[in-house]
């Protein structure tokens, strides 16, 4: 090669390879090829410096980190979707499949049949539709019920002639005979911070529990009795309370207790989310959620032994651990209180990204809506963050009522301005900080 040309070539070569290291770089979508069932395609990335980026040919706003996140509405088939900057174009492909063609699922009369519940914790629901805030109960294996409907993956229950509830298909199995079951006995019991209602049948039979203004309704229906086939509980509603049901032989003990006054005989269980190869939501920057997560709950950790709170961590560092196992972790240190520690993601919520930040928290049974309020209020104060809400959702770790239990989504990964606030040195710290206050702030400290 001339040595003219060998220099161009090196010249362009020099050009070509610093223009990619300073090009952008995308967490999503994954691979330059997809294939998606959803209506909008995410992109999601950091920018370096001085670098712009068009998606489509629009302009994309960058935080002052680098970081940005748009949504692409997608089309049926195949869509192809250019990503450009001063340095560097790439083109990406998204194929979105068809919608499959949901039948409508019908609803079937069924002649009355006798089932048995196979498993615990089994959702009994109002309506036939998987969802967190529809549930009427959690039954306990081996609960008797009476189904007379179906649709699609539900059987209708019958528990009374005005009462009807829907449990999924695959959490029940047939039993050959039945009968009504015999009623045996019923008594209260009132301790100091804590009252107790016992009803005892010679078989397992349903039951739902009400929370009202003032009273918690537990009712136990005995389906295959003509008359009186609804057995009422009331149990009143103390300030700050929890409870908790057992069933055990036939025999159900319903108890709701008070929390402690005094917040040193306080235990809170604090969780934080996901870990090890469940990594959670993917920042802009490449951020692991499961990592920031951990970060806040150490420091919340000190923070809360700080004001004389006991605290019991589900995990202390990076690895795995399931939902049971965190449930089971604040069922069996008898605990007051659980906090999970998450950030948010997209998602399924299309649009404008940009419209998604700041701090949300979750709640799912009635009595931790309180200190779902107060978290809320207190954590945007000291982290700096959007208020973005306290909403309902049957997150598996929320739905046992023996302690009062929010999740926390501390800020959106997703989000580039939200970005710039979670990778800050004190986020953490200032998370738990909102945290704690939240808490005092509902104990009345
Ligand atoms: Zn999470």
């Amino acid at each position: 090669m001339p040595v003219m040309k060998r220099g161009l070539f090196l010249f362009l070569s020099f050009i070509l390879l610093t223009s990619q290291c300073f090009a952008y770089e995308l967490v999503l979508p994954r691979e330059k090829k997809s294939v998606v069932n959803s209506n909008y395609a995410f992109f999601v990335g950091k920018a370096n410096n001085g670098e712009y980026i068009l998606i489509n040919n629009l302009r994309v706003y960058t935080a002052s980190n680098g970081a940005f996140a748009h949504s692409v509405k997608l089309k049926e088939g195949e869509n192809r979707v250019v990503v450009k900057s001063n340095y560097n174009t790439q083109i990406y492909k998204v194929y979105r499949t068809k919608p499959a063609d949901k039948a409508e699922e019908k609803f079937c009369e069924m002649e009355l049949r006798p089932v048995i519940v196979k498993n615990n914790n089994v959702p009994l629901r109002s309506t036939p539709v998987n969802s967190g805030v529809n549930r009427m109960s959690h039954l306990f294996k081996g609960t008797a019920l009476l189904i007379n409907g179906s649709k699609g993956d539900f059987y209708r229950v019958f528990l009374s002639k005005d009462d009807t509830a829907w449990i999924a298909k695959r959490d029940v199995e047939d039993v050959k005979t039945s009968k009504p079951a015999e009623f045996i006995n019923m008594n209260g019991k009132r301790y100091k911070n804590a009252a107790v209602q016992m009803i005892a049948f010679d078989k397992n039979l349903p039951y739902t529990v009400e929370e009202r203004e003032k009273e918690i309704v537990f009712k136990v229906y005995n389906p295959e009795l003509s008359e009186n086939s609804v057995y009422t509980l009331n149990i009143p509603k103390p300030k700050k309370y929890t409870y908790r049901v057992t069933l055990e032989d036939g025999l159900y003990t319903f108890k709701v207790s008070s929390l402690p006054e005094d917040i040193r005989e306080y235990t809170v269980v604090i969780d934080a989310g996901h870990g090890g190869s469940e990594k959670g939501a993917v920042g802009c920057l490449g951020d692991e959620e499961k990592d920031i997560n951990l970060k806040i709950a150490l420091e919340l950790e000190e923070c809360l032994n700080a004001n004389g709170i006991h605290t019991i961590m589900t995990r202390e560092c990076d690895g795995n651990i399931s939902l049971d196992e965190r449930v089971n972790i604040a069922k069996d240190n008898n605990a007051d209180m659980f906090i999970s520690i998450h950030l948010n993601s997209i998602g399924d919520i299309p649009m404008n990204i940009y419209k998604h930040r700041g701090t949300s928290i979750y709640y799912f049974n009635p009595n931790s809506k309180e200190l779902a309020k107060a978290l809320e209020k207190n954590v945007s104060k000291t982290a700096g963050t959007r208020r973005d809400g306290v909403r309902t959702a049957g997150f598996y770790v929320l739905t046992p009522p023996e302690y009062t239990s929010v999740l926390v989504e501390a800020a959106y990964m997703t989000n580039p301005m939200d970005s710039v606030l979670y990778r800050s040195e004190d986020f953490a710290s200032n998370v738990a900080k909102g945290i704690t206050a939240g808490i005092l702030e509902y104990l009345g400290e």
